[in-house]
């Protein structure tokens, strides 16, 4: 039995849990830095302990403090949310060998994911079809530009350990290829600690379709249907939506087999995303799968009824799932707004500060996870999201149409936003006939006037 958990998170994410817990009758513990001291899910969780500095690495990746927290308040377990230890395979270890549970997969299911050229290799094994590319890291540049000929260009290069769209360069022949290679190699030693590249098929306008896992403990694993993600600015992800508009029926059948395909090599539990690039000639193939919950989970949990962090915590909790893959129905559209402090007029630069007056949309179909409020100081230490605003509907037209009304209506003055860029992608009528793919943003910003988010009554402070 959980009757405490221990979040390990902040933002939106520890707010969302603190939720999923109370309405399981699950105490909790929040863990949060000298920055969030006012935070919304510190004054929401029933017991709160500061475990350092505002930075990061003084605070919620100090694994060693949060386990002595966890220690301290008796908690059965720990849910480490997205970002920070999430996918930190030691960490699941360390919280395991205390006798803490941690919420998510087993630390050897992070550690072969958590690895991409590892990942790459292990599903294609279990004949899932995957970019082509070297096997595994390539370490010197002449072993490299073999590879890029041979695949042909152009070519990605992508760091082994990478994460949020860092660490990627793209080369289109040999002489940017060598200059690329190095920068790459720089980037993701910089960024991640390890500097091992490899490189694959820069797939030409592709979208990014991902599935959602849901797995027990008991080796039960179900798919929850997709989610599109092409909508990226710099391979960050923006807006998400689900079912996929470019999808059919056959293709996501097959996509959503390749997926269970892909988690089963991994011995996966609990919940996943199966990360898939499709081309224009509907060939998908596998680019990575995260082994936790992520940002974009109430698209699913919109479509499909199912609530996936309470689910998370009855996997960990040893519970078979009680449904299955036929049980599955996805009965909504639904589309998901990043709204971060950023100022679209300033190359999206992080927007700090306190927010004065605030208003979130409500109304029906319209759902906004968000730990801001009026008053609230967004720390500058941490990512700049501070909501995400979820519209739904029984069709696509709908659910767009409800983002754009709720959109309208989410005041956050004092500082700059990104509804504003919603706004205008909403409108889009591009992006409105469900053709988008990841090169979207880059020919919006291209097509629209320069300074569109500078003049105008654009409600952005
Ligand atoms: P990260 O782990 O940093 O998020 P991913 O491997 O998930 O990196 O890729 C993020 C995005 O980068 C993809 O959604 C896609 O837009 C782009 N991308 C990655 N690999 C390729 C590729 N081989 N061809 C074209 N675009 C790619």
């Amino acid at each position: 039995m959980i009757q405490k958990i221990l979040i390990a998170n902040r933002g939106e994410i520890a707010l969302r849990i603190v939720r999923a817990c109370r309405e399981l009758g699950i105490k909790t513990l929040a863990v949060y830095s000298e920055a969030d001291l006012q935070s919304l899910h510190v004054q929401l969780a029933d017991e709160a302990i500061c475990i350092g500095g505002p930075r990061s690495n003084e605070s919620y990746l100090r694994a060693d403090r949060i386990i002595s927290a966890a220690e301290v308040a008796d908690v059965d377990a720990i849910h480490p949310g997205y970002g920070f230890l999430s996918e930190n395979a030691d960490f699941a270890e360390q919280c395991e060998s205390c006798g803490i549970k941690f919420i998510g997969p087993r630390a050897q299911s992070i550690r072969m994911m958590g690895d991409k050229a590892v990942a790459k290799d292990t599903v294609r094994r279990a004949g899932v079809p995957i970019v082509p590319g070297s096997d595994g890291p390539v370490s010197t540049e002449e072993e490299a530009v073999k590879v890029a000929r041979r695949i042909g260009y152009p070519v990605i290069i992508k760091a082994v350990a990478g994460g949020g769209g860092r660490g990627m360069r793209i080369a289109h022949n040999d002489i940017s290829f060598a200059k690329e290679f190095h920068v790459a190699r720089n980037e993701a030693e910089k960024a991640f600690g390890n500097g091992a590249v490899y490189v694959e098929r820069y797939i030409q306008n592709p979208r990014h379709i991902e599935f959602q896992i849901l797995a027990d403990e008991h080796g039960k694993i179900l798919h929850l249907g997709e989610r599109d993600c092409s909508m990226q600015r710099r391979h960050q992800k923006l807006i998400e939506e689900s079912p996929s508009p470019f999808l059919t029926p056959d293709l996501r059948a097959r996509m959503g087999q390749a997926a269970i395909a892909a988690a089963s090599a991994a011995s996966y539990a609990n919940a996943g995303t199966i990360e898939f690039l499709v081309d224009e000639k509907g060939e998908f193939y596998f680019i990575e799968m995260n082994t936790r919950i992520q940002v974009e989970h109430p698209v699913t949990e919109e479509v499909t009824g199912i609530d996936l962090v309470k689910q998370q915590i009855l996997v960990a909790a040893g519970e078979h799932l009680a449904f299955d893959q036929k049980d599955i129905t996805f009965t909504k559209h639904a589309i998901e707004c990043r709204i971060n402090a950023e100022d679209p007029a300033r190359n999206f630069a992080p927007s700090p500060g306190t927010i004065g007056l605030y208003y979130a949309p409500g109304g029906h179909g319209v759902r906004v996870d968000s730990h801001a409020y009026g008053g609230y100081t967004i720390p500058p230490y941490y990512d700049s999201m501070i909501g995400k605003l979820i519209a739904y509907g029984s069709t696509r037209q709908i659910a767009l149409q409800r983002a754009y009304r709720a959109l309208s209506e989410y005041l956050v003055r004092g500082v700059k936003t990104t509804i504003p860029l919603h706004k205008a992608i909403i409108s889009d009528p591009l992006f409105c006939s469900g053709k988008a793919t990841t090169s979207y943003m880059e020919d919006f910003f291209a097509r629209m006037p320069p300074d569109l988010f500078v003049t105008g009554d654009q409600p952005q402070g």
